[in-house]
């Protein structure tokens, strides 16, 4: 929501008015990851006191869900990429859709597809486990984003295939919105195997003002006591990515881009409104 790009300046605004604004963890796109560089990053998050997560999809041309054995190669690389530089900037989390490409598939997933997906997950959780603590969070997204993982069964069956401790399920409340039946119930099916949260609105923009029913994921949160991040996600065609804004189809401008404080600043008082509410303070 800060930011299309990750020059020094870009990086040391989005990380300013993400502590201006209360939060004390930051997100960090890595679709691109040699376009972050680890040391400045390193420096503009200790500058203002931030943790720090990041998070990918992957492209058609590097999908560890392929059939093809090259392009899983190439998904496998482009992780390890992700994760050397989640890891050399001290993430507490490794983020997103990293087990498929980020897109609309023309079809649904093979099983030889599945397979290789589970494989590259437990490779990368291996790899991740031996050089530091980050967890890795399977993001489950609508299944115009992927042909994988759209619900939280999915996941939890997923998640019990690659069978790694380091592997925890990311929910996102934009997604929930369009495939789960109940917020609450998704977010019980996976307990204590949740492991990272955005927030995001029906429109991905303000939270509060559009049609997810916060109130149901934070019961969920509540009765299963959870204690990970919770980061706010939202878009506008004001703060453009070449790398994400178009594969997510951001056309229009919920918000404008004077309005991004005022933006971050509403969503963290209407979360911890939604804690206090449910009892998950
Ligand atoms: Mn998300």
């Amino acid at each position: 929501m800060w930011t299309g790009g990750w020059s020094a300046a870009d990086a040391n605004d989005a990380c300013a008015r993400t502590a201006a604004a209360g939060y004390d963890i930051i997100e960090i796109p890595l679709l691109n990851p040699r376009a972050v560089d680890v040391e400045m990053t390193r420096n503009a998050l200790g500058t203002h006191g931030l943790r720090v997560a990041t998070s990918l999809g992957l492209s058609f041309d590097a999908d560890v869900s392929s059939d093809d054995a090259s392009c899983v190669a190439r998904g496998n690389a482009l992780l390890d990429e992700a994760l050397d530089v989640s890891v050399g900037i001290g993430a507490t989390h490794m983020c997103g859709i990293l087990y498929s490409a980020l897109g609309k598939y023309p079809r649904r997933a093979t099983s030889r597809g599945y397979r290789n997906a589970v494989a590259a997950i437990k490779r990368l959780a291996k790899r991740a486990a031996e050089r530091s603590d980050v967890a890795l969070g399977l993001e489950v997204v609508n299944r115009y984003e992927t042909n994988l993982l759209n619900t939280a069964t999915q996941a939890m069956a997923f998640l019990n295939d690659v069978d790694e401790p380091n592997v925890v399920i990311h929910l996102d409340t934009y997604h929930m919105n369009i495939e789960e039946r109940s917020l609450e119930a998704a977010v019980l099916e996976c307990g204590d195997r949740l492991g990272y949260v955005h927030v995001g609105e029906s429109d991905r923009g303000a939270l509060g003002s559009g049609n997810v029913d916060f109130d149901s994921l934070f019961r969920g949160l509540a009765r299963v006591h959870y204690r990970g991040p919770i980061t706010f996600e939202s878009f506008s065609g004001d703060v453009v990515s070449p790398d994400l804004s178009d594969v997510l189809c951001i056309w229009r401008n919920p918000w404008g881009f004077e309005q991004r404080d005022e933006l971050a600043s509403d969503a963290r008082s209407f979360v911890l409104g939604m804690m206090d509410k449910h009892g998950l303070r």
